[in-house]
């Protein structure tokens, strides 16, 4: 059997492996395709596809963006990208600003509790981007102001914590424009994990492609239900890890396999809607 794995983090966004680090561990592990989904950025794809060449694993550029649909935050997986479409480009650089200004407003409220993290020290880790918070957790575990990860994000950085800052976040509707406009196909991530069904009538209706049935924090019981979604509504079905490295406690590549003929039903699809629009053209290696 034959295995991909569709959302991985790099150290372009809140991972920490290099493109190098993650075709290594993909090949460890016999994964025929990977796709790389960082956090509103699409830098790391050319390096992880050349990688991906050299070891013999099929590569789909992808990203993970931060959206929402009646009030209700949504990430979108966005795969098959054209990682030099201008337009998409452009946006995603405005969201990769908002995030710095964010790792600003956060430190500054980390710094108002008493907690002296200096912000030069979150951008020195973070080297990249498209920072986040494990970012921020990171950089307060390496000071010694905090103990773990996830201590961080439970006192500080977690939703309705003093230090939390609302990201910055597209509509639904405009995210899933982008993604078609730049060749690619829009996949709901993880819908499990925020329990936001009742949004995914109106994503389809927008345009959604595919959902992620198979996820790291979905139970088998979240994959049947998803996948008779996939099934219902004629959803293409993904799935990946969401392995961020070792920014969470260990790297989870390699945890989430799944089976390949869900890749090729997702070649096809793009195939077919490049013909009926020829104009975008990502890779399809
Ligand atoms: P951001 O994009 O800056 O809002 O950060 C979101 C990232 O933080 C995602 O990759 C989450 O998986 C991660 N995250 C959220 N809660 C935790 C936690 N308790 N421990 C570690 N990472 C977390
Ligand atoms: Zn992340
Ligand atoms: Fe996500
Ligand atoms: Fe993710």
């Amino acid at each position: 059997m034959k295995f991909a794995d569709l959302h991985l983090h790099s150290r372009y966004s809140d991972g920490t492996f290099s493109p190098e680090e993650v075709v290594a561990h993909a090949a460890q592990h016999g994964l025929s395709a990977i796709a790389l989904t960082d956090h509103d950025t699409v830098e790391g794809c050319a390096a992880t596809a050349r990688e991906c060449e050299a070891a013999g694993i099929g590569f789909i550029s992808g990203t993970e963006l931060t959206a929402e649909y009646d009030d209700t935050e949504v990430h979108l997986l966005g795969y098959f990208l054209d990682t030099r479409n201008e337009r998409f480009l452009a946006e995603i650089t405005k969201f990769q600003t908002v995030r710095q200004q964010r790792i600003h407003e956060m430190v500054a409220r980390l710094n108002e509790l008493g907690v002296p993290l200096e912000v030069a020290t979150v951008f020195e880790l973070a080297n990249c981007r498209s920072p986040g918070r494990p970012h921020v957790a990171r950089a307060l575990v390496k000071a010694g102001l905090i103990k773990t990860l996830d201590e961080a994000f439970d006192r500080y950085l977690k939703k309705g914590r003093p230090a939390w800052v609302p990201k910055a976040r597209m509509s639904g509707r405009d995210s899933i424009e982008l993604i078609h406009q730049a060749g690619g196909l829009a996949v709901m991530a993880h819908p499990g994990l925020n329990r936001t069904d009742d949004i995914i009538p109106g994503l389809i209706q927008a345009g959604l492609d595919g959902i992620e049935c198979f996820h790291t924090k979905h139970s088998t019981a979240m994959s049947e239900r998803y996948l008779e979604i996939a099934d219902q509504y004629h959803l293409l079905v993904t799935g990946g890890s969401d392995c961020h490295g070792y920014s969470k406690a260990k790297p989870l590549i390699g945890t989430v396999k799944l089976p390949y003929e869900h890749v090729d039903k997702m070649t096809a699809a793009v195939i077919a809607r490049r013909q009926a629009a020829p104009a975008a053209s990502g890779a399809l290696s």
